[in-house]
C-alpha cells in the first residue's frame, strides 16, 4: 500500500474531515489505523506498531474494537469509526466507507463503554471574555457570572445553571465534582487562560473548544430552540440568563459537530436549576467522606453509596447516586422523600413485591436514547416491552400508598398500552442481535413478509424433498444436499459413487474424498429462495424501521415512566437499607439543634460485623454547643465519631433513615471537611498547603447553617505552629455568628492538641468531648465512648507498640516522654517551653529554649480579634520564621 493507492486516497480525504480524532478505518476485519494516528494508538493500546510502504500502522480485530475504543476514550481521545458502507464486490473497485460515529469522552451511547452505575456528562462552561480581559480566572469577582450546562446523552438529560457572587471559583469547582463530567466545552479565547486549564485537570475533564464567533446570541438562540422543538426559551425559565444560553448553546453546536449521523431527539428537554437547592459539597468532602468512592479502593467498594444501594434498575442507582451528592436542603422535601421511604419501610410486603416487579426492568432512558439515535436493536424493543409490560402491575401494587409523593410517582407511571402493543404483535420473542440476518417480525403482522417467508420456506423444502427424491432415483444413500455462501446449493457425491452420477448433474467443485454438483432446477430453486431470502431481510428492516419510528414518537412519554421508575427504585433501596441496617427515621428541622442518640458510623459499622460497633450520642447546635473539641488517645475513634455525624446529616438529607436510635437533625447548608493529609504534590502543593487550602476554604465559606468537620488542623507543621493556627481557627470559627439568630457553624473539632480544651473555658459555647479509653496492665483498651470533659493522654505510644515498632523504640519513647511531660507540661496544662531533655548520649536536645518561651508569649499576647484574617497569616508567617531561625541558631550553638 503506498500514499498513491486508491484506498490510501479514499482514507486521506475521510481522516482530513476528522484531523483531531483517530481514526479506526475499516479493512475486511479489522480497523486499520495509519500515521500519527497508529503511533498514539499503537502507544496508548500497547499493540504492535507496523509499517506498510513506510506508512506507520497498527490494527485491532473489529469483533473486540469496543474494547480498545473505551481504552482510547478513557485517555482523552476522540475516535472516528469509519465503516464499509456495502459488501466488497470482485472487480468494483474499493468500497464506500464512512465514518459513522465520532466518539468522545462526553458523547458515548456505547452501552459497553459507559458504566451503569453513573451518569456520562459532558459539560459547557462559559464566561464573558470581557470579564476575563486582562484577569485570572482565580480572580473573578462576586459581580462575575458562568454559565454552566450538562448533558448525557445516552440518558437524554440536559441541564443548566449560572454560577456567581461570593467565592465563585469554589462553586464552579462543587458543581464540576458533583457531575464529574468527562469532557467540557469552551469558548476558544479561553485557550490562553492557563490556569483555568489548570482548574479542570484536578477533574481529569478532557477540553474542547468553540470559535469564540460562533457564540453570537442570535444563533445559539435559534440552536437551542431547534434542538428542544420550542418557539421560545421562556418555559424553560431562561430568558434572561445569557451565560446559561450561551453555555447550552455551546453543547448543541458541539453535538451538532460530532453527531451529525446520530439523531438526538431524545434530548428533548432543557432543565435550569438552581445551586441553591442543594447541599454543598466541595470535592475534598465529597472524597473524605468517602460518598460514592471508597478513599483507598477507588470504587464503590467502601462508600456510603455501596451501604445504601439496593436499587434493581441501572436508573435507579444512578439516581441513587445523584442524591447522594446533591442533598437536599428544603425540609418539605426532605420530608416527602422520608415519608415514601417511611411506607415502604414499614411495608415488607409491598416493598418485596414491588421490587419482584422492578427486577424485570431494563435501563428504559440509555435504551429510549438508543432507539432514539438509531442504534437499538430488535432485543432492545423486547427489553422495552418487558419493561413496560411490568408498568401496570406496579401501579396496581401502589394503588393503595398513602403519601402524595408517592401517589405522584403513580400518577406519572403510565401504561404506554399502545407502545407495548405494538412491540408485542411485531416483534419476535427472542430476536437475534443483528438486523440483516432477518427473523425479526412475528408471523402475521405484515402481509408482504408472510407471503415471502411462505415462499422461501416451500422452495426450503422442495429442496428437502429433492434430497430424499434423488436419494431414491440414483440409489445412492449418501447423497446430500448442502449449502454454501459462496457456492450455494450442490449436490454432494462421495468419490465412491462417482460412477452413477446422473446425466442431469453439472461438476461444480472437487474435495478430497467428493465431488458436489448442480442441476438447473436447483440453481432455479435457489435464486428463488436467496432472491426471497434478501427480500425478506430488506422488507424485515424497513418494517422494523417503522415499528421502532412509531415507538420513538413515544420518547416523552418513556421517559416520563422512566423517570418515576428510577425514583421509585431510589425510594426503594433507602427503605431497604433502613430495614437490613437497623436506620431510624430522622425528625428534620429548620432550627440548628442536631441531636442524635446512638448513632453508628453506617460504613465502619458494616465492616465490624461480629465485634460490634459502640454506637455514640452527640448534641450540637450553633449556640451553647457550637464547637466540640474531641479529644482523646490514637484509634479511640475520634475519626470514626466526626465522620459519623456528617454522613448522618447527609443521609438525612437525601431522604434516608439513619443509624442512630432516634435523632432530631437541623439542616445543614454545606458540610465541610478537613480530614487527612491528601498531598496534591503533581499541583505543586505540599500536604500542609493542601490541608491550609481546605481550612482556609472552610474558614471563609462556612456559614450559621454549615456543619464542619476538622480532623487534627494544624498537624501537617510544627507543633507551636499546628497549635496556633488550630486555636486561632477555632476562635475565628466561635465569632463567624450570623447577625439575626446569633448562631455560628456546628463545629466537630478532632484534635491531639490538649491546649485546645482551654478553649471551652474561655470561649462559650465551645464543649470538651473526649473518647473514652481504659488503662489496664500498661495496656489500653478502647471503649469507643464518648464522654463529655478532655483526655489527658494520647497514648500514641501504646498504639506505636500495637503497630509494632521495635522494643528498643518503644521504651526509649516512653523515657522521652516522661522528661517531656515533666517540662513541657509542669504545672498547667499549657505548653511551657523552657526545658531540656538529656538524649542517649547525653547531647542535649534543647527543644524548647527561652527565646522560644518569649515568641509563645508573643503569640498567646496577639489580639486576634482585631486582626484581618490576612494579618493574622501574616503574622503567622513571620512568628514561623523566627522560630525557624531560631532552630537553626540553636543548632549551630550545639
Ligand atoms: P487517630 O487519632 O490515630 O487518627 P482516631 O481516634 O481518629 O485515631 P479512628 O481512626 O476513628 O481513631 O478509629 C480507629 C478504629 O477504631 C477504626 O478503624 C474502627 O475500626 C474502630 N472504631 C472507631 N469507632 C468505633 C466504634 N464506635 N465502635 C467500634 N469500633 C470503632
Amino acid at each position: 500500500m503506498s500514499k498513491t493507492t486508491p484506498l490510501m486516497m479514499q482514507y486521506q480525504r475521510i481522516k482530513n474531515n476528522y484531523p483531531g480524532a483517530i481514526l479506526f478505518f475499516r479493512l475486511g476485519d479489522f480497523y486499520e489505523m495509519f500515521g500519527e494516528d497508529a503511533k498514539v494508538a499503537s502507544r496508548l493500546l500497547e499493540i504492535t506498531l507496523t509499517a506498510r510502504h513506510k506508512i506507520p500502522m497498527c490494527g485491532v480485530p473489529h469483533h473486540s474494537a469496543v474494547n480498545y475504543i473505551a481504552r482510547l476514550v478513557k485517555q482523552g481521545q476522540k475516535v472516528a469509526v469509519c465503516e464499509q458502507m456495502e459488501a466488497p464486490v470482485i472487480g468494483k473497485g474499493i468500497v464506500k466507507r464512512e465514518v459513522v460515529r465520532l466518539i468522545t469522552p462526553g458523547t458515548i451511547l456505547e452501552d459497553n463503554l459507559l458504566s451503569e452505575e453513573k451518569n456520562n456528562f459532558l459539560a459547557a462552561i462559559y464566561i464573558n471574555p470581557k470579564i476575563l480581559e486582562g484577569v485570572k480566572f482565580s480572580g473573578l469577582n462576586a459581580n462575575s457570572k458562568i454559565g454552566l450546562s450538562f448533558t448525557d446523552i445516552s440518558t437524554g438529560e440536559f441541564l443548566t445553571t449560572e454560577i456567581c457572587g461570593k467565592h465563585i471559583v469554589d462553586k464552579l469547582s462543587n458543581e464540576l465534582s458533583r457531575f464529574q463530567p468527562s469532557e467540557c466545552i469552551l469558548p476558544c479565547f479561553m485557550e490562553g487562560k492557563k490556569d483555568f486549564l489548570d482548574f479542570l485537570k484536578r477533574w481529569n475533564i478532557s477540553v474542547n473548544f468553540i470559535e469564540d464567533w460562533r457564540y453570537e446570541k442570535a444563533s445559539i438562540y435559534q440552536k437551542l430552540i431547534r434542538q428542544f422543538k420550542v418557539a421560545s426559551l421562556k418555559g424553560f425559565d431562561l430568558e434572561d440568563k445569557e451565560e446559561a444560553v450561551f453555555s447550552s448553546g455551546a453543547i448543541v453546536a458541539y453535538l451538532e459537530d460530532t453527531q451529525q449521523k446520530t439523531h438526538l431527539a431524545h434530548i428533548n428537554h432543557l432543565q435550569w436549576y438552581s445551586t441553591e437547592n442543594f447541599m454543598i459539597l466541595d470535592k475534598s468532602t465529597q472524597e473524605n467522606l468517602e460518598l460514592v468512592m471508597g478513599l483507598s479502593t477507588k470504587t464503590k467498594k467502601n462508600s456510603l453509596f455501596e451501604v445504601l444501594d439496593y436499587t434493581l434498575t441501572p436508573m435507579g442507582t444512578r439516581t441513587l447516586r445523584r442524591w447522594i451528592l446533591e442533598p437536599l436542603i428544603d425540609v418539605e422535601k426532605i420530608q416527602a422523600r422520608q415519608k415514601a421511604n417511611a411506607e415502604f419501610f414499614l411495608d415488607n410486603v409491598l416493598r418485596k413485591s414491588i421490587q419482584e416487579e422492578l427486577k424485570k426492568i431494563s435501563d428504559l432512558e440509555r435504551l429510549i436514547s438508543r432507539l432514539s439515535c438509531g442504534t437499538a436493536n430488535a432485543r432492545d424493543l423486547v427489553a422495552l416491552k418487558n419493561s413496560l409490560k411490568v408498568v401496570p402491575l406496579i401501579k396496581e401494587k401502589m394503588n393503595n400508598v398513602h403519601c402524595s409523593f408517592l401517589r405522584n410517582l403513580v400518577k406519572r407511571l403510565s401504561d404506554l398500552k399502545e407502545v407495548y402493543g405494538l412491540i408485542e404483535n411485531s416483534i419476535v420473542d427472542e430476536p437475534p442481535v443483528s438486523l440483516k440476518e432477518g427473523g425479526l417480525i412475528k408471523k402475521g403482522y405484515h402481509l408482504e413478509l408472510d407471503k415471502i417467508n411462505q415462499a422461501r420456506s416451500e422452495g426450503k423444502n422442495w429442496i428437502l424433498n429433492l434430497e430424499k427424491k434423488e436419494k431414491e432415483r440414483t440409489g445412492i444413500n449418501s447423497l446430500k444436499i448442502g449449502f454454501t455462501s459462496v457456492f450455494g446449493y450442490y449436490i454432494e457425491l462421495t468419490k465412491a459413487n462417482l460412477a452413477n452420477v446422473p446425466e442431469n448433474y453439472i461438476r461444480k467443485q472437487t474435495l478430497t474424498n467428493a465431488e458436489r454438483f448442480i442441476t438447473p432446477e436447483l440453481k432455479e430453486q435457489e435464486s428463488f429462495i436467496l432472491g426471497a431470502e434478501e427480500k425478506l431481510i430488506n422488507l424485515e428492516h424497513e418494517v422494523f424501521q417503522k415499528i421502532r419510528e412509531k415507538v420513538i414518537r413515544k420518547t416523552v412519554a418513556i421517559q416520563e415512566v422512566s423517570l418515576a421508575l428510577s425514583v421509585l427504585d431510589a425510594i426503594l433501596s433507602l427503605a431497604e437499607a433502613a430495614v437490613i441496617n437497623d436506620y431510624c427515621r430522622p425528625e428534620v428541622t429548620n432550627d440548628s439543634r442536631f441531636v442524635i442518640r446512638e448513632g453508628r458510623h453506617p460504613v465502619v459499622e458494616k465492616a465490624l460485623v461480629g465485634t460490634g460497633f459502640i454506637p455514640n450520642d452527640i448534641q450540637i447546635d450553633g449556640k451553647e454547643n457550637q464547637i466540640l473539641i474531641i479529644t482523646g488517645p490514637n484509634m479511640a475513634g475520634k475519626s470514626t465519631y466526626i465522620r459519623q455525624v456528617a454522613l448522618i446529616a447527609l443521609m438525612a438529607q437525601i431522604g434516608s433513615f439513619i443509624p442512630a436510635k432516634e435523632a432530631e437533625l437541623g439542616v445543614v447548608d454545606r458540610i465541610f471537611t478537613r480530614i487527612g493529609a491528601a498531598d496534591n504534590l503533581s499541583a505543586g502543593e505540599s500536604t500542609f498547603m493542601v490541608e491550609m487550602n481546605e481550612t482556609a476554604n472552610i474558614l471563609n465559606n462556612a456559614t450559621s447553617r454549615s456543619l464542619l468537620i476538622l480532623d487534627e488542623v494544624g498537624r501537617g507543621t510544627s507543633t507551636f505552629d499546628g497549635v496556633s493556627i488550630a486555636w486561632a481557627s477555632v476562635e475565628y470559627l466561635h465569632s463567624k455568628k450570623d447577625k439575626d439568630t446569633n448562631q455560628g457553624p456546628r463545629t466537630l473539632f478532632a484534635t491531639h492538641y490538649f491546649e485546645l480544651t482551654e478553649l471551652a473555658r474561655i470561649l462559650k459555647g465551645v464543649k470538651n468531648y473526649n473518647i473514652a479509653v481504659r488503662e489496664w496492665n500498661d495496656e489500653i483498651i478502647f471503649l469507643r465512648k464518648i464522654i463529655e470533659g478532655s483526655a489527658d493522654k494520647s497514648y500514641g505510644i501504646h498504639v506505636a507498640k500495637l503497630a509494632g515498632l521495635p522494643a528498643g523504640v518503644i521504651d526509649r519513647a516512653k523515657d522521652i516522654l516522661v522528661e517531656l511531660e515533666k517540662n513541657v507540661y509542669k504545672e498547667t496544662n499549657v505548653l511551657k517551653l523552657n526545658d531540656s531533655i538529656e538524649t542517649s548520649d547525653t547531647k542535649q536536645l534543647n527543644l524548647f529554649a527561652e527565646q522560644q518561651n518569649l515568641l509563645m508569649e508573643e503569640l498567646k499576647s496577639l489580639p486576634i480579634d482585631g486582626l484581618t484574617p490576612l494579618e493574622a497569616l501574616n503574622k503567622l508567617q513571620e512568628l514561623k520564621k523566627r522560630t525557624i531561625k531560631l532552630k537553626k541558631d540553636d543548632n549551630n550553638n550545639a
